[in-house]
């Protein structure tokens, strides 16, 4: 039963608008009877309420008659004022389903009840709203105690509903952000997330542009089937064929709003899954001025209108894409650049190894006949000056020789395909022997050399040659950088492992430059030494070996006092792998290679060093990590 305004104002009831029309309304009509004959208890709870202003309704008898406050009538919209006097279950019809049930079981058992985010259908705006409330519903008693009616007091919650969930939306987005490792893997983490709230997006169409930017090609869909009319896998945007999202519009920057698109498609989706009737088109940015990255279409909650929060979402959402897609390609192309850096190394590595044969061979068949015309081993007869020019011969094509196996060495141990043969050797003997040849040069330079190995308590487990290469590339870099004082070389027995060490008091190393010091190619810039020349391998070289060998190496070194460097190896044969560890093994012809060394170190002592000079340089072909090949003078003496 509907009230009817009264003629005769009654002024029962004071304060603002819904005082005034409390007092006007004709109640005789309503199961409430008279104003003027209202119980007591009824007009207390109506004073109780219009005196609040947190939105309050009562609802009195078997007709459930609505009387509430004046900020109840902002909630229900255009329900407001036809609300006041009539049945809550005619007016609220669409969400009795859900609130029926709550106000009868109160007013049943007395028990008030209190739910924090009520999701209520509402059409109080033309359309069914998702919206949400905090209600709290209570019992209201008449005069005899008897539990007549309910009132409730509640507040609409749906912005910091909706405002949350899209929050986590957005966050479970930029989540993905750290496991970026593909466009391809972003797109679909994209659509997940999109999947996951189809309350706010009922369908989604993802297009990013291709390579040659002038098409957009379907990265993914969700909530709609790829490849039909409205979702094809790829659009020209330079020809003008069916667009139904304008998404070429969309992708040269607009934003653009399509509506009416429940006529030729039907998505359910929104709270209530109700035919979806509009969508947003939004490009996606990309850095700078340059062309967008593509498009996001996204349909819009059939129960929810586009307003200020509900696009601002959308943009935050398409931003977020961006930085995701744009995080992806940066990685994308990282990750091609790597692929062509570690392709090239690995061509460098091939041609280092190719190259290091072929030279070789060459300089074996030179050296060979070489030896046996200065040792007159075939009978030569050559005049003492010729001598002295064959002897040149050798000491360069020895250094070439080492050159070229340092080369061998670093592109094997590149290649993984150095293989390492450890046997039990008396590494106090073998370290001894080979520190003794450089004495001589050492000396002449007026250094110390100091040789402290004494006999170990077992033999070590090494590869003679690969030893041999550590402790002659530690023992020449010493006397390169040590002018005045002494170079020593210590073995030390510690069970577990052995220590050796090579210390000088030379130039020393900057601290700077320390944790770089065993990277290939490594040098340090400006370093005072007996020789500008060097490759940088020789350390990594170094550290190399010792890894073969399970062990490690480190460097103490302070500027203008001198360095050491301490090489540690396991003593025990568990760290080795079984089938490369023999018990004897023919020693392979090293003199060569030791030769080589005390060779070049020889001729870094100033007396020696006219015999480069006055040849002249040619050019050596040296590989360098940055440029392949490189020219550089190299000394023919
Ligand atoms: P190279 O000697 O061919 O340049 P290395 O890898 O053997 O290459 O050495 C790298 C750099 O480390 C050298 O260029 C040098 O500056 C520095 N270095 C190595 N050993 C010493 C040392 N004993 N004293 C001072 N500096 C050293």
């Amino acid at each position: 039963m509907k009230a009817r305004i009264s003629d005769s104002i009654a002024d029962h009831f004071r304060g603002g608008e819904m005082a005034t029309r409390i007092n006007r309304l004709d109640w005789s009509q309503t199961s409430l009877g008279k104003l003027d004959a209202w119980s007591q208890s009824l007009k207390s709870v109506v004073k109780t309420l219009l005196a609040s202003s947190y939105p309050m309704i009562l609802t009195w008898g078997t007709d459930f008659i609505q009387i509430y406050n004046d900020a109840y009538s902002q909630l229900i919209g255009e329900k407001h004022p036809a609300a006041l006097g009539s049945d809550i279950r005619i007016t609220l019809a669409e969400a009795w389903d859900t609130l029926g049930p709550m106000i009868e079981t109160v007013m049943s058992t007395g028990v008030a009840n209190l739910t924090p985010a009520l999701l209520l259908l509402l059409e109080r705006s033309g359309y069914r709203e998702e919206s949400y409330f905090s209600v709290s519903h209570a019992p209201a008693e008449d005069d005899s105690g008897q539990i007549v009616g309910m009132l409730a007091v509640c507040s609409e919650v749906t912005q910091q509903v909706l405002g949350d969930r899209r929050l986590r939306l957005l966050r479970d987005l930029s989540s993905k952000a750290g496991a970026t490792q593909s466009v391809e893997a972003t797109c679909y983490d994209a659509l997940c997330v999109i999947a996951s709230s189809p309350m706010d997006v009922p369908f989604a169409l993802l297009y990013l542009r291709d390579s040659d930017t002038k098409r957009l090609i379907l990265q993914g869909s969700v909530g709609i089937q790829a490849g039909e009319v409205v979702s094809p896998r790829r659009i020209e945007l330079e020809t003008n064929g069916t667009d139904v999202w304008s998404l070429a519009k969309a992708a040269n920057g607009e934003t653009i709003l399509i509506e009416g698109i429940d006529e030729y498609i039907t998505i359910l989706g929104g709270a209530f899954s109700e035919p979806v009737k509009s969508a947003i088109a939004l490009p996606i940015a990309s850095f700078g001025q340059t062309a967008t990255l593509g498009v996001l279409v996204a349909g819009i909650s059939p129960s929810r209108e586009l307003d200020e929060g509900y696009r601002s979402f959308y943009e935050l959402f398409a931003g977020q894409i961006s930085v995701l897609v744009r995080n992806a390609q940066a990685y994308e192309e990282e990750r091609r650049r790597a692929e062509a850096l570690a392709e090239l190394d690995r061509a460098k590595t091939v041609f280092f190894n190719n190259v290091s044969h072929e030279f070789r061979t060459p300089l074996t068949l030179i050296l060979g006949p070489l030896e046996d015309v200065l040792s007159s081993k075939n009978g030569s007869k050559v005049t003492t000056e010729e001598r002295e020019q064959l002897q040149l011969v050798h000491r360069n094509s020895l250094r070439l020789l080492k050159l070229v196996n340092t080369l061998l060495d670093f592109s094997r141990i590149e290649a993984n395909r150095i293989e390492a043969v450890y046997e039990p050797v008396d590494l106090a003997v073998f370290t001894t022997e080979l520190a003794s040849v450089f004495r001589s040069t050492i000396e002449r330079a007026g250094l110390r050399l100091i040789v402290d190995c004494p006999p170990l308590p077992e033999a070590v487990y090494v590869d003679r040659e690969m030893w041999e290469k550590i402790v002659l590339n530690l023992l020449s870099n010493a006397f390169k950088f040590t002018f005045i004082g002494q170079i020593s070389v210590t073995l030390r027995w510690y069970t577990e492992y052995v220590e050796l060490e090579v210390q000088d008091t030379g130039t020393g190393i900057p601290a700077a430059e320390l944790p770089y010091l065993f990277e290939r190619f490594y040098r340090v810039q400006g370093s005072r030494g007996r020789t500008y020349k060097g490759s940088g391998i020789g350390l990594s070289l170094v550290q190399d070996l010792i890894r073969l060998h399970g062990g490690s190496v480190r460097v103490i070194s302070k500027l203008n006092q001198g360095s050491s460097f301490i090489v540690s190896l396991p003593t025990s044969t568990a760290h080795l792998p079984t089938e490369r560890i023999v018990s004897e093994h023919d020693l392979p012809n090293t003199a060569s290679v030791t030769a080589a060394f005390v060779e070049e170190v020889r001729r870094w002592l100033p007396e020696e060093a006219g015999e480069q000079g006055s040849r002249g340089a040619k050019h050596f072909l040296l590989l360098c990590p940055s440029a392949p090949l490189l020219l550089c003078p190299y000394f023919t003496g």
